[in-house]
């Protein structure tokens, strides 16, 4: 394990606001010069109630830094539907009904997006790093794609096996489930926030240094 970015910046020590799995590995892969910290069992994460995904991540960032006076960071992410509207966006993690699983929900958007439709979709991550004094600054970023008509591949998570990105080479109809999670990250609404929230951690430990 390294001790120190690859850019001399001392680590940053973030506590997760998530309890998905999923999320958490793929922050640790995308920001493996800084410490992650999962949060701990007993720190209560709010209900997600907010309009959108940068208000519902700054909500549980804030949450997660407080209880544990620690920095914290959260993501807030789901897939938007040109066909629905942008549905289901916030409600992603819960469109086929509150508990639902990953394939109900994937099953639900094959079934509402009409099949000669549009078939856009966008993944979209908020990303949000928090102070326990309640300071908070976010990172967004998204992915566009297209819907695949059958879900295919066992990487990845959520709507994964039918989210065919735009950013492939043409002729390259993969879906996120069938990417490495190498390739997955590069071009990832989440890689492209927390790359964003590295580039900003690296600038601000550069600040404290000089100040
Ligand atoms: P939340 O951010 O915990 O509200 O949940 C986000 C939901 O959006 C997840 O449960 C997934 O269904 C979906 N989602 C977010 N990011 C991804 C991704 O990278 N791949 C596939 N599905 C995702």
């Amino acid at each position: 394990m390294r001790a120190e970015p690859t850019d001399g910046a001392p680590r940053a020590e973030l506590v997760v606001a998530t309890r998905n799995e999923h999320k958490l590995r793929e922050l640790q892969a995308l920001l493996a010069d800084h410490r992650l910290v999962p949060l701990p069992p007993e720190v209560e994460l709010p209900p997600e109630t907010g309009a959108t995904f940068a208000e519902n991540a700054r909500v549980k960032a804030v949450v997660a830094s407080r209880a544990t006076g620690r920095r914290a960071i959260a993501d807030d992410s789901g897939i938007e539907a040109a066909a629905l509207g942008g549905a289901p966006g916030v409600r992603s993690a819960r469109f086929a009904g509150e508990g639902a699983s990953d394939e109900e929900n994937l099953a639900k958007l094959l079934r509402d997006v009409p099949e000669d439709g549009d078939r856009r979709v966008a993944y979209v991550c908020a990303l949000v790093h928090a102070t326990p004094d309640g300071a908070a600054v976010t990172f967004e970023a998204g992915c566009k794609g297209t819907l695949a008509r059958v879900p295919r591949g066992s990487g990845g998570f959520g709507y994964d096996p039918a989210f065919i990105p735009a950013d492939l080479d043409e002729g390259d109809e993969r879906t996120m489930a069938e990417l490495t999670v190498r390739e997955k990250d590069a071009i990832s609404h989440r890689g492209r926030a927390a790359r964003a929230l590295a580039t900003w951690l690296a600038g601000e430990a550069g600040a404290s240094r000089r100040a």
